[in-house]
């Protein structure tokens, strides 16, 4: 039996199939950190936050988190959804299995799933990796940032640096390469570097959505101030459990 998205298990009505080997098997993600596979009825559906949209506050408002998931991430996926119905064929792909081969798409959907099967990847990958609990990185991951970084001080330097720098919207990232180099890049609107035409072909281990929406009731133009609050919420424990997996 193959290992694809319609073999799910039923709970209560929601459909999951994040534990799927196929949908892990194409980034080398570990089945458990795959959180974009949730679906009902063969369409993807908006994953539940692991926290209330007050609880990042003042880093990040309630208000901001609750229009990003249930306006921003959600047209995201009403829209991949409505690519797939256009080319039913991929609907027996994972979400992964479709970004890590948007080149070879047909013509008729790659710019839809490129933009909006990216922003239901990447936002729901953001969720993960953000949180209000006090976590702290690894050792191992502890090492490979002072081995590719010097210091936790400058690798943070680099990545605000490097997610101001995305001129218009877009995210910053650290990722991970084969050998487990860690390196800071950055992606235009909705990709990511999973994606077969990315930049830099690697595992992402934690992100930063620099796009307005994100931040700017809080912070308005102040895209620095929202990176130094981002710290305050990153959950170390997922990103070293990404880098150690
Ligand atoms: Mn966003």
């Amino acid at each position: 039996m193959t290992t694809n998205r319609r073999d799910f298990i039923k709970t209560g009505g929601l459909v999951l199939t994040g534990l799927m080997a196929g949908a892990a098997h194409a980034t080398g993600l570990a089945p458990e950190t795959d959180t974009t596979e949730v679906i009902q009825e063969g369409l993807f559906v908006l994953p539940p936050l692991g926290f209330a949209y007050t609880a990042l506050e003042p880093n990040v408002d309630a208000r901001t988190m609750e229009i990003h998931h249930t306006k921003h991430h959600q047209a995201y996926i009403t829209k991949l959804n409505a690519a797939l119905e256009k080319e039913p064929s991929l609907k027996a792909k994972s979400l992964e299995q479709l970004l890590s081969s948007i080149k070879t798409l047909p013509e008729s959907v790659r710019s839809d799933i490129r933009n909006h099967g990216g922003g239901h990847w990447n936002h729901s990958f953001f969720w993960s990796v953000i949180g209000p609990s006090k976590t702290e990185p690894s050792e191992k991951l502890l090492a490979a940032i002072h081995r590719d970084f010097g210091n936790i001080e400058s690798f943070k330097e680099q990545f605000e640096k490097k997610s101001i720098g995305v001129f218009g919207s877009g995210w910053g990232w650290l990722v991970k390469d084969a050998k487990g180099k860690l390196s800071i890049v950055s992606t235009p609107n909705q990709d990511n570097p999973l994606m077969d035409i990315a930049e830099t072909n690697s595992k992402p281990v934690l992100g930063v959505d620099v796009w307005e929406h994100a931040y700017y009731l809080n912070y308005q133009n102040r895209r620095p101030d929202y990176l130094k609050a981002f710290w305050n919420i990153v959950n170390w424990q997922k990103v070293s459990e990404l880098y150690e997996s």
